[in-house]
């Protein structure tokens, strides 16, 4: 395919279509135009099926796990790259993102709210579709985007102003565009939409929203596919009511119960990493961020639903139960973590590993605890985990009351592990049902924190909070850790220099992928950890790999682009990744065919 004769035009919404002459123009429109709709089956299924990963986390379970298995520890010395697609422009910073794939073409998100539709086969675009967003957005970390959804005939992702934009498959084109909220008011969106059926209303596309660190009050919604039009909304925090069909409906929690006055009304609470689903359960399944602000003194109680789980019904919007992984939040623990249900000793369950850096099994039917282990070391903040599921907290390891220091302005200071950036951060793990294991994206360090005097003032920080980020080991921070669920024990773990910031992935062929800041795209030995290929990417890695398979080979993509929240707020922390390069790029692996004479 030539690309020489390729003409290039923007339309008015912002979309460049690659309208490329001749032959393959052709083979291209063919192609697009033959891309059949994403239906609830293809989403129900995805988990099993190898030539498509049409959602985030490679099915609702968001296991991360792909039964294909044509590449193995035995062969993965022959992947190379089979082609690598530049998301081009100027625009670079962090591609937190994960790739999709049907019928030949790949969908994905890039920085500064792009989507682009690439050929599966060539890597060469299809079309691009770049949103127009106003000045001054009040992002907390990173102009990031954490990947689309399919439905239908169309792709769905949110922009940094806080919208949920619907476009079309084929072209790029809007279809719809929904504004969440106000992004003045600091607003802002980048995670995964999550589509799920719903017997009452169809299907139906679920969202969250960031914020918290900007005292807004943290929601789920749930729209129609097809035009946008608003279901129902689930306020995170205590006293907030939801609506439903254009009406109030209940309120979350009872107002007052874990909340003082009327702190409630600018208590975060964003659950800003979207959520996963449970098919057998018909839950979804969502994390809540920090609440506001970090200070707790001026929110004496546990602050629910702040730093939890919650799982919502899609027919209603109602909270089925919560789960408080950090109650009465003072460290920016956030709660967003990734639901992952799975079975153990033929029960349904789910995992979740917290920022606060425990690592929790659930029962994904009612949210009973069931246990509790640590995934990183030298946890300060809490001594333990009680036998219902509530940390035993180490008052020592909270920052001093700003109200009781001598000026009045700043409390006493400690030093905490993790750190409020958390002992695993927005990057997914996987779970392997063939190893029983999962793989957690960790990172060990610590911080030195306290508090200052805050009042909320709309659309500026609402921390009441100060922080530097240190190391707690000379040789490492990052650490992908292979946890039993059963025991809660670590059974191997691989270091790494740079804190880990993506995603990974885990294979029926026996390995486990992820990407690394310094900007190799790595491959272990699923059960021992044992280090079996890399490949240098030439940006940091921040995104999550994928897998699936086309004309009967297996391919491995993942998105290079080094940023997120790392060298933002790393402190000193971010000087173990000065100077990894900008870039903005998807890679794609293949294994080499056998070379016919040598
Ligand atoms: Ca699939
Ligand atoms: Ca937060």
């Amino acid at each position: 395919m030539k690309e020489n004769s390729a003409k290039k035009k923007t339309t008015g919404m912002g979309v460049r279509v690659c309208a490329l002459a001749g032959a393959s123009a052709v083979a291209l429109a063919a192609m697009v135009a033959a891309a059949s709709a994403v239906t609830m089956e293809d989403l129900a299924n995805d988990a099993k099926t190898t030539g498509d990963v049409v959602s985030n986390g490679l099915g609702w379970h968001a296991q991360r796990y792909s039964p294909s298995n044509q590449i193995t520890p035995e062969n993965i010395n022959r992947l190379v790259p089979a082609w690598a697609f530049s998301f081009g422009g100027e625009k670079m910073r962090g591609q937190e993102t994960q790739p999709l794939v049907s019928d030949g073409i790949m969908y994905v998100t890039g920085s500064y709210s792009r989507v682009f539709a690439i050929d599966t086969k060539t890597g060469h675009r299809i079309w691009e579709y770049s949103a127009r967003l106003p000045e001054g957005l009040l992002t907390c970390c990173d102009v990031i985007n954490r990947g689309a959804a399919l439905f239908g005939d169309k792709v769905y992702f949110m922009t940094l102003d806080a919208k949920v934009v619907a476009l079309d498959k084929k072209t790029g084109k809007v279809v719809w565009s929904k504004e969440i909220d106000d992004p003045t008011a600091g607003f802002t969106a980048t995670a995964a939409p999550l589509i799920v059926p719903s017997k009452a209303h169809g299907p139906l596309i679920v969202t969250g929203v960031s914020g918290s660190e900007f005292g807004i009050v943290g929601r789920v919604e749930a729209r129609k596919v097809d035009n946008g039009e608003l279901v129902w909304t689930r306020p995170t925090i205590e006293g907030n009511v939801g609506t439903l069909n254009g009406k109030e409906t209940t309120m979350t929690g009872k107002k007052n119960e874990t909340w003082p006055g009327d702190m409630w009304k600018t208590g975060g609470g964003a659950p800003w990493l979207g959520g996963t689903y449970d098919d057998e359960t018909k839950t979804i399944f969502m994390g809540v961020g920090n609440p506001g602000p970090w200070n707790s003194y001026v929110r004496p109680g546990d602050n629910k639903w702040g730093c939890s789980r919650i799982a919502i019904d899609p027919e209603t919007g109602n909270i089925k139960w919560g789960y408080q992984t950090t109650p009465h939040d003072g460290w920016d623990y956030d709660g967003t973590n990734e639901v992952i249900s799975f079975e153990m000793d033929g029960k349904k369950v789910a995992a979740t590993a917290d920022r606060n850096g425990f690592f929790y099994v659930l029962d994904r039917e009612d949210g009973k605890f069931i246990s509790a282990a640590p995934f990183v070391e030298k946890i300060s903040w809490a001594k333990g985990i009680d036998e219902k599921g509530r940390p035993i907290f180490d008052p020592a390891f909270r920052p001093g009351d700003p109200a009781k220091s001598a000026d009045g302005k700043k409390g006493s200071a400690v030093f905490v592990v993790p750190s409020f950036l958390g002992g695993k951060n927005w990057m997914p793990m996987a779970y392997s049902p063939d190893t029983q294991l999962f793989y957690i994206p960790s990172n060990e360090w610590g911080m030195d924190l306290w508090n200052e005097p805050i009042t909320y003032k709309r659309g500026a920080a609402y921390l009441g909070a100060g922080f530097t980020i240190k190391p707690i080991f000379d040789d490492h921070i990052g650490s992908l850790k292979a946890m039993d669920p059963k025991t809660g024990k670590i059974v191997w773990q691989v270091n790494n220099k740079a804190p880990l910031w993506g995603g990974v992935l885990t294979t029926a062929g026996g390995l486990v992928f992820y990407g690394t800041p310094e900007g190799m795209l790595k491959a272990l030995d699923a059960k021992s950890g044992k280090e079996l290929w890399s490949f240098n990417t030439g940006s940091g890695i921040v995104g999550s790999p994928i897998t699936w398979e086309q004309d009967g080979e297996q391919y491995v993509s993942v998105v290079s682009g080094w940023g997120g929240a790392v060298p933002l707020w790393g402190g000193e922390v971010a000087k173990s990744t000065q100077g990894i390069p900008q870039g903005a790029m998807t890679w794609t692996f293949k294994l080499l065919k056998d070379v016919a004479s040598k």
